[in-house]
């Protein structure tokens, strides 16, 4: 298994910033280490929980583009939205699975 991303040329750029950032806000919360305030701590403790789901997802968008399924919904195989995709590029469920409203219906 390879998880070097950094030159890989199936990747479309807005997913790569997008994991940058990520991976961005990562570094700066390990680096944040022990906090003594129990509240801090706890919306620490909950950013990183988030940031471990928006990394994952995009893993998992990453993985489907070295499938050649990026785009295509997880959860009924239509195609996501182009809109959807634009508004978030790690997006794997269209919006009808996600729960949610397309961008695309206003
Ligand atoms: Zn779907």
């Amino acid at each position: 298994m390879d998880h070097d991303f950094d030159q890989d040329p199936l990747m479309p750029a807005q997913l790569q910033a997008q994991l940058d950032v990520l991976q961005t806000k990562w570094a700066e919360a390990d680096r944040m280490g022990p906090i003594v305030d129990e509240a801090l701590r706890q919306r620490h403790q909950r950013h990183l929980e988030a940031l471990k789901r928006a990394l994952a997802q995009v893993e998992s968008a990453i993985g489907k583009v070295r499938e050649g399924t990026y785009g295509i919904c997880d959860g009924c195989g239509k195609a996501i939205s182009k809109p959807d995709l634009e508004h978030d590029p790690s997006k794997v469920l269209c919006a009808d699975c996600a729960g949610h409203k397309s961008l695309d219906q206003g």
